[in-house]
Parts: C-alpha cells; sequence; structure tokens
C-alpha cells in the first residue's frame, strides 16, 4: 500500500485518517496543535446523514451527542420566534468530538504528530485538511466558551445582532455559547470580552443573562481574520473541509462538510493507495465529487448570509422575522 499524509487533525484530517486506517492504509497525519482543546465552534451538527456516520465509522466518536429539533431565533432585543428543524441538529463539545477521533485514529494504527505544523504544500499522497484559510483584513473574530447555570429558551439559540451573530447550543458539559462578530476596539479579556462583544452587537437581554451565569473560562477561545466560501481559485491537491471551502457557520453544517469531505475522498484515496489509480486520478475525482455535493449548500448559504451580518440587508431579515415570513424550512431544504 502507498502511505497517505495528512496535514491538519481537525474533524476532516481526524475522520478521514480513521476511515483510511480502518482500510489498512498507513496514515501520517501532522497536527499543528495538542488534544485536548477547545475549538471556537457552535457546537452542533446539522445535516450529518447516516450514510457518512457509518462510511467512516463515527458512531462510538458521537455517543452521548445531544439531538435537538427546537430552536429559538431573536433579531436584535427582540422576542425570540420558534422553529423546529426536520432533523435532529446533534449537539456535542468539540473538546471531546476532536479527542475522541484523534484516540480512534491512534487506537486504529495511525501515526498521529501532535505540535507538528507542516508547509502544506500539495504534492503526491498528501492530503490538506488545515482549516479555513486566515483572510489578510482581519474583519471578523470568532468568540466561544461554555457556561454553567445558563437557562436556555430552547436547547438552540440563535440571536442576531448588529454585524453579528450568536449560537447558544446545550452542550452534556453545560451551554456552548459562540459568536461571529464584526471587531470592535473592545478590550476586556476571556468571557468577558465575549459578553462586551454580545453587549456591543446590541443583545442586552443575552448580555445579562451571561453575565449573571457562570462562564467555564478555561473553555474561553478565540479566532480572528475569518473569511467565508469558495476558494477564489479551486488550489491544487487535494483539500478537504474549511480548506477546501468554508460555508457561514450560521448554517451549523461546517462540521457535517468536513466529515463528508472525508467520506467523498475515501474511495479515490484507497484506490491511490492500492495503486489502482494514479495521485492526479484522484485528486480530480475527489475535486468533482466536492464541487458537485456543496455548489448548491455554498451558493445558498453565501447569499443569506449579508442578511444577517450587513446592516442594510438585516433590517430586511428583521422585518420578516417579526411578521413571521422567514421561510425557514425552504431555506433549511435549500443548505442540505
Ligand atoms: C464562529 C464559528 C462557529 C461555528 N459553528 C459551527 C457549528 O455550530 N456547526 C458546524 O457544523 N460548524 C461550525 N463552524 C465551522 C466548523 O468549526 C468548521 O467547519 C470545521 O471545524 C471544519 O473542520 P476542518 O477539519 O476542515 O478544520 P478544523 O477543525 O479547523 O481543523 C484544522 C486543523 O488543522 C490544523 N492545522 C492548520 N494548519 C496546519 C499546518 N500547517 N500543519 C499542521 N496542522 C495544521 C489546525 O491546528 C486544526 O486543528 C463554526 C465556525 C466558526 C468560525
Amino acid at each position: 500500500m502507498r502511505p497517505i499524509e495528512i496535514v491538519g487533525g481537525g474533524l476532516a484530517g481526524l475522520s478521514l485518517g480513521l476511515a483510511l486506517r480502518r482500510a489498512g492504509v498507513p496514515v501520517t497525519l501532522h497536527e499543528a496543535g495538542r488534544y485536548p482543546r477547545h475549538r471556537v465552534c457552535g457546537e452542533f451538527i446539522s445535516g450529518l446523514v447516516p450514510g457518512v456516520i457509518e462510511r467512516l465509522g463515527l458512531a462510538p466518536a458521537l455517543a452521548g451527542a445531544l439531538p435537538h429539533v427546537d430552536v429559538a431565533w431573536s433579531v436584535g432585543s427582540g422576542p425570540p420566534r420558534h422553529q423546529t428543524l426536520p432533523r435532529p441538529a446533534l449537539a456535542l463539545s468539540r473538546h471531546v468530538l476532536d479527542t475522541r477521533l484523534a484516540n480512534a485514529f491512534t487506537a486504529a494504527g495511525g501515526d498521529l504528530r501532535t505540535g507538528s505544523r507542516q508547509d502544506a504544500a500539495p504534492r503526491a499522497g498528501r492530503v490538506i485538511a488545515t482549516g479555513r484559510p486566515r483572510a489578510g483584513d482581519p474583519v471578523w473574530l470568532g468568540l466561544k466558551a461554555h457556561w454553567s447555570h445558563l437557562r436556555l429558551e430552547r436547547p438552540l439559540e440563535m440571536h442576531v445582532g448588529d454585524q453579528a451573530y450568536v449560537g447558544l447550543a446545550q452542550v452534556s458539559e453545560g451551554v456552548n455559547v459562540c459568536g461571529l462578530f464584526r471587531r470592535r476596539p473592545l478590550a476586556g479579556r476571556g468571557a468577558a470580552l465575549l459578553v462586551d462583544y454580545v453587549r456591543a452587537a446590541g443583545l442586552q437581554p443575552l448580555a445579562e443573562r451571561l453575565a449573571a451565569a457562570t462562564c467555564v473560562e478555561e473553555s474561553f477561545c478565540a479566532v480572528a481574520a475569518l473569511e467565508f466560501g469558495r476558494r477564489p481559485a479551486p488550489p491544487a491537491g487535494i483539500h478537504l473541509g474549511d480548506a477546501a471551502a468554508t460555508i457561514p457557520p450560521f448554517t451549523g453544517h461546517g462540521m457535517a462538510m468536513a466529515f463528508e469531505g472525508a467520506a467523498v475522498a475515501l474511495a479515490p484515496l484507497v484506490a491511490y493507495a492500492e495503486g489502482r489509480i494514479d495521485w492526479d486520478k484522484a485528486e480530480r475525482a475527489v475535486a468533482s465529487a466536492l464541487r458537485r455535493r456543496f455548489r448548491t449548500r455554498l451558493t445558498w448559504a453565501g447569499l443569506l448570509h449579508p442578511f444577517l451580518l450587513q446592516p442594510r440587508r438585516r433590517r430586511w431579515f428583521e422585518y420578516l422575522h417579526r411578521a413571521h415570513l422567514v421561510p425557514f424550512r425552504p431555506l433549511y431544504a435549500a443548505l442540505h
């Protein structure tokens, strides 16, 4: 068998590595960080289909995920509207999920090298799963932390503020609070900074609820300089997960897409490892399968994102929301 090298030990890299090991392929995975660790993430997985869970053998890693169907949507400080998702979203802390996958990969005989940052240049036998690329201009900021003793309106809450949105998800350790914010000159640190951002986005009632509850300070993390959408020109090599395309986080689809991309890449990579096809052919097969699978989702998410974040378009969203006219179910269907 030809070996495969994976650069990036997030969900795409780890789940692919695990599935390749189960197919008997020798795999080395380089991860710049270490496990366990908290990640900036809303921690609910939407749109993950049973076929992908089965093909990648993800069921043990997802054990204990809370299945949520009820969502409360608020725009500004207005009253929430309640929605029911057509299919449950799975809520699970990344601290748990990434660690379980890393342990499963090693137990399956994978060679996991943590603290190993690679150059990520494409080459035969190498899969790039390094997550979202950093944007040159750091306009957006992602912040997240877990809270305890925080009561939720529904197990999932989504709050749309001024150039910001914040998702709350009940996970087994407490409540995950994660937001995407336009950067502002705020000087706080840790969870206090998150609360300041929530307040600056005009989400006063939420800021007060957070300030009155208890934050698990060591779970706080931040990521700056995010950019979304497809890469301007498809990069050479096999890219998976956010490294291939980054869907705006309000969809809750980034994690499902990371897994789905790994599932799509599995057969061509096994064929390459077994010497049945060359690397160029594997690369073309993966690129065209990813394009077919994600094109519609990325287009819809890209169209909707400005209605949540751009002040003028957000007013439209607010108006439709108040009038109960946001077509949640058709939009949900378009994002799948
Ligand atoms: C604010 C916010 C909220 C979100 N909320 C949700 C949500 O609720 N639901 C959802 O499904 N998705 C959500 N997402 C998206 C989701 O987190 C990502 O889509 C998902 O983590 C992508 O997985 P990945 O494996 O591609 O990348 P990542 O999970 O980012 O992993 C990439 C890994 O590569 C490593 N790495 C990077 N460069 C190198 C290098 N040169 N060498 C070695 N290692 C390297 C990094 O350390 C990292 O561990 C959210 C994103 C943001 C920003």
